[in-house]
């Protein structure tokens, strides 16, 4: 069974000394008074929380799956996860970075989003109950009525009622503008809503008391295409106004899903069978109101990969310390032993340093950003807002779909050290993967991502979000531009920001004759601005580490040795990239659609 220590230490390093976040949040009204000794005491008791109730269910929840019960349309979780989301529930640990007005204890998101990369560590199935109810929150807390924060918002903040969020058609994922489901005013001012969603993950099951959908459906007299979907909150019990549970609603579960990962987690297919909602938000600007939750989703996949990165990392090394295999090519490391452990080997060294980085490069930049999500929110200067804002826009499809893709390689690698017994369920190391999978493909496919990142958030504003974040590389790479130690990352990470640049301002040129071409070289695209946010903390946490490499913590020596490994064998990555984003459009459109 594969084990999980929570990666405090870590944590600690990019919080406190690479981030300096006590210092950024104190400036925020709402967390002057914060401390680093509050925020370690929260992470440790979370870590223990997910290591020690959650992760114990993982692969019992894998090979158990979700039931449906076809009669009453009521959905079982497997064995323990009501129980482990019960005392959730009573540590308070949804609550913890929700709004106080609404009970919340108003930590910062940079704390919470720290939580979710152990509790994903630990268990993603079990974390998406959890995480899907956050994302309804922060959609009805930014678009809600008053009065619908008010029946909502207490509950999903305790967590006595989960969230899930209603997109997916048969007919139509990506596409939301071909959505059919419908809603009809009623004479009291609700709607009743009537469709099929299909794949919404967590759409029922035995956790919570009550199930809080998020629905898109169309109205009446809506205009065609994705200016004419509109919000609704369906809950699968209607509330009585003193918030106690009312008369079951028309949403049903039909099925569940047989998938290659997630078992534990219901996908279910959801039958809307004239069910009361409530409009959120104006009519037809349902997706804008639906982007908060889509937009926290994204940002939560990324760290349900970071997660499995991290602990595939952990499982693959303790392996590789213990199994013998063969004599390392210059001799044996360990005479003693009939043969070295794996871990003499370069290439294993290299999947498991693969791993790594990404872990570490991951969990930088997801609490740099989440940082910033925390300044966007909670800043009284609205330009600092603004900036913040952008920053985020800018690196959220980074976060989906680099860390996704990056997971899918370390979790593979990880299961590639344990060899054909990687393979072998019980090691729990094939979970990983399959788990993995998903991630690259739901809240909008990578590719999908990579069109955002390179239609919307960079060509489409001309470059202006791009050149903020180019701007943090360039004062770093400037203040840095003397410190001869550091030289081994200055420089690298300058070419490929000039590269970047330049890559950017071609495929531009070459979209105003072409818009395909966009289409064309957004993928790679993506991993080459995903390399260069890495590079840029990676470079920040070797510029830590040098300064304390005398301390004699072991600790930095890792770090140190992590990044350089970083900079040679996985940012030269991008000189590939760049050269198929060059090649552009004509290689892939030359073979006519007959011949394929
Ligand atoms: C386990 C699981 C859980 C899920 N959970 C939820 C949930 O909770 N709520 C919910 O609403 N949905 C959920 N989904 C649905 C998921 O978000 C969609 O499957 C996903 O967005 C892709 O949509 P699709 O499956 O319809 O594929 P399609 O949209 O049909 O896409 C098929 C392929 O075409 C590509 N493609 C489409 N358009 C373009 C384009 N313009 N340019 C380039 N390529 C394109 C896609 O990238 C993809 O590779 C879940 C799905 C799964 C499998």
């Amino acid at each position: 069974m594969p084990t999980y220590t929570p990666p405090l230490r870590d944590m600690r390093f990019v919080l406190h000394e690479v981030l300096n976040v006590v210092d950024e949040l104190k400036l925020l009204p709402a967390h002057a008074d914060i401390d680093a000794d509050t925020i370690n005491a929260v992470l440790e008791e979370g870590g223990k929380f997910a290591a020690e109730v959650i992760a114990p269910l993982n692969q019992s929840g894998d090979a158990e799956g979700c039931t449906l019960d076809k009669a009453t349309h009521e959905v079982k979780a497997p064995k323990g996860f009501k129980e482990a989301y019960a005392k959730y529930v009573e540590g308070g640990w949804p609550a913890l970075s929700c709004d106080p007005a609404y009970g919340g204890q108003g930590l910062p998101h940079v704390v919470n989003q720290s939580f979710y990369e152990m509790l994903n560590s630990s268990n993603q199935a079990w974390t998406m109950y959890p995480g899907l109810s956050h994302g309804a929150y922060e959609a009805l807390h930014a678009h809600g009525s008053a009065e619908q924060k008010a029946l909502y918002l207490p509950k999903l903040t305790s967590g006595h009622w989960t969230g899930t969020m209603c997109l997916t058609e048969p007919h139509c994922g990506t596409d939301l503008g071909l959505i059919r489901t419908r809603a009809v005013p009623n004479a009291d001012g609700s709607y009743a809503i009537t469709g099929s969603k299909i794949f919404i993950s967590a759409g029922e099951h035995d956790l919570a008391e009550n199930i809080v959908h998020l629905v898109l459906a169309r109205l009446p007299d809506a205009p065609a295409g994705s200016k004419g979907i509109s919000l609704f909150v369906v809950p699968k019990f209607l509330p009585n106004a003193d918030g106690s549970i009312g008369a079951r609603n028309g949403v049903f579960c039909a099925a569940l899903e047989h998938k290659m990962g997630i078992h534990a987690n219901a996908t279910a297919q959801i039958v809307l069978e004239g069910a009361i909602g409530t409009l959120v938000g104006e009519p037809n600007k349902g997706l804008q109101a639906m982007f908060v939750m889509m937009n926290a989703a994204r940002l939560g996949v990324g760290m349900q990969s970071l997660g499995l990165t991290e602990v595939a990392y952990q499982n693959a090394v303790a392996y590789a310390k213990d199994r013998i295999q063969m004599r390392a090519l210059s001799g044996p490391k360990n005479p003693d032993k009939p043969a070295d452990a794996i871990i003499v080997h370069p290439d294993v060294r290299k999947m498991l340093l693969t791993a790594r980085a990404y872990a570490e490069g991951g969990r930088a930049l997801a609490m740099w950003t989440t940082l910033m999500l925390d300044k966007e929110l909670g800043s009284d200067d609205e330009d600092e807002r603004k900036e913040c804002a952008d920053l985020v826009a800018l690196v959220t499809p980074i976060v989906k779909a680099f860390f996704t893709d990056n997971a899918w390689i370390a979790t593979s690698h990880c299961m590639q050290v344990f060899g054909g017994h990687g393979y072998i369920r019980e090691w729990g190391m094939e979970q990983f993967v399959r788990d993995a999978r998903i991630n690259m493909i739901y809240e909008g496919t990578n590719t999908i991502q990579s069109l955002d990142l390179l239609g919307r958030k960079v060509l489409g504003d001309n470059g202006k979000k791009l050149k903020k974040f180019g701007k943090l590389v360039q004062e770093f790479v400037e203040d840095e531009g003397t410190n001869e130690a550091l030289q081994e990352f200055v420089n690298p990470l300058a070419d490929l920001g000039d590269k970047l640049t330049k890559l950017t301002t071609e495929i531009g040129m070459k979209a105003m004759g072409n818009a395909d071409e966009v289409g064309a070289a957004a993928v790679d695209y993506l991993r080459v601005c995903g390399h260069l946010v890495f590079a840029y903390f990676w470079a920040r946490m070797a510029k830590v580490a040098l300064a304390k490499k005398d301390s004699g913590d072991p600790f930095y020596t890792a770090k140190l040795a992590t990044a350089r490994f970083y900079y040679a064998k996985l940012l030269p990555e991008t000189a590939s990239l760049i050269r198929s984003c060059r090649a552009g459009l004509a290689p892939l459109m030359a073979m006519d659609e007959a011949l394929f």
